[in-house]
């Protein structure tokens, strides 16, 4: 297998996990679409022994996103969602989880309705104040769960200090990296233990496929989650795992482009009589830009907006748009536009939503790859629309 240590992000991207196919030299991994797998000897496997369990397509893309995040050891799953349960099914009743307040709304529902009712508990604090995360670490406290940036408002989080603040406490630091790739920021390198992912948005990148991941540093928290994989189940097909792959090998090329445009898109409306507020963390005016320039390489290609209008105006320009279509998800090659309140984070209480700073008037843009100057007019447009 080709070293990939020492080449940059891009070629990395583009080899990482396909070897060719040792019988035809297949360049790219086939969609190896069985469940089983013929054995020489009883209890003795050429590799695999069943799909739940191990798959060479699958292979293939955990290899290829924990080389991407800069480790050896991936996990691939049937969603982001999977993902994010199987590293909470480490955790036991009576443990205790800090996690941040402005959380991909799955993500709280998860901890908040369900694992609550199997003795997890939850404590959800402003994590862009490390002071806040150090505060609610308790005895019991096993994770400290974080997004950055986070969904919808973009907020930052410091990855170094958070990591400090979790070991302090012998506790584990997990990063929902789904926001920004590993093109942008690689949360293990800043001491994070746990990336995930929902490879359903940049890392697929073509709105076709849902899936997850997580990637460790370590071998042997690899093999403590490889053995809930199995147990548990949540395991992505092959042809999923074919999609998400070759989905990886344009992730640099895309996020360059993704970052340029939502810059452009920020800019613009930023300057727009219409909108309030612009929430981009290659802002400089960004609460967040300093840490996020520290940690990130760019902005990501998300960026929401408050308009003076609020609700109404909102919703206007979620019906007016053509290019953004109005759609949950993010991270495709389209753009898309979406109001938080009424869809993505409909399962947030309101109360919870006020309390994380969410305007029900807020929109969230996912800034596709598309020309960056027909972007600007398509909102141009739509913000003009009667
Ligand atoms: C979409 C998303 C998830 C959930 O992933 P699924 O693939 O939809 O299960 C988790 N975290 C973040 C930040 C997301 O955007």
């Amino acid at each position: 297998m080709l070293d990939l240590n020492g080449f940059s992000f891009g070629t990395r991207a583009v080899r990482a996990g396909t070897e060719p196919e040792p019988v035809t030299g297949a360049i790219m991994t086939p969609v190896f679409q069985t469940s089983t797998y013929v054995q020489p000897k009883p209890a003795e496997a050429k590799v695999h022994e069943y799909s739940r369990s191990g798959n060479p397509t699958r292979d293939a893309l955990e290899f290829a996103v924990a080389e991407l995040e800069g480790s050896k050891h991936g996990l691939a799953f049937a969603s982001g969602m999977a993902a994010i349960d199987t590293v909470l099914r480490l955790l036991s009743s009576g443990d205790h989880v800090v996690a941040s307040d402005d959380l991909y709304g799955g993500t709280y529902r998860l901890f908040t309705a369900v694992l609550e009712r199997f003795g997890i508990s939850f404590s959800f604090v402003d994590a862009r104040e490390v002071e806040q995360v150090a505060q609610a670490m308790r005895p019991e406290t096993k994770l400290v769960w974080v997004e950055t940036p986070t969904n919808p408002l973009l907020k930052i989080v410091d990855l170094a200090k958070l990591a400090e603040v979790a070991h302090a406490g012998n506790a584990w630091l997990a990063v929902d990296n789904t926001f920004a790739t590993p093109y942008l920021q690689q949360p293990l390198q800043l001491g994070a233990d746990f990336v995930v992912h929902s490879t359903t948005k940049y890392m697929g990148g073509h709105s076709d496929v849902v899936g997850g991941a997580i990637v460790v540093r370590e071998q042997a928290l690899r093999d403590r989650l490889w053995y809930l994989q199995n147990a548990i189940g949540a395991v992505p097909g092959p042809w999923d795992c074919f999609l998400t792959l070759r989905g990886l090998k344009t992730l640099h090329v895309r996020m360059q482009r993704h970052c340029e445009n939502a810059a452009k898109v920020a800019a613009y409306l930023s300057e727009h009589a219409a909108v309030d507020r612009v929430y981009y963390p290659g802002l400089p005016s960004h609460p967040g830009h300093e840490v996020a320039a520290s940690q990130m390489s760019a902005g990501g290609g998300m960026v929401s907006i408050e308009l003076k209008g609020g609700v109404d105006a909102g919703y206007k320009l979620c019906m007016n748009t053509q290019l953004f279509q109005l759609a949950e998800s993010l991270g495709g090659v389209e753009s898309l536009i979406e109001q938080p309140a009424t869809m993505t984070h409909a399962s947030v209480s309101p109360e919870a939503r006020r309390a994380a700073g969410l305007a029900d008037g807020l929109v969230r843009l996912s800034v596709g790859i598309e020309d960056g100057d027909d972007l600007i007019r398509d909102l141009e447009q739509a913000l003009a629309a009667k």
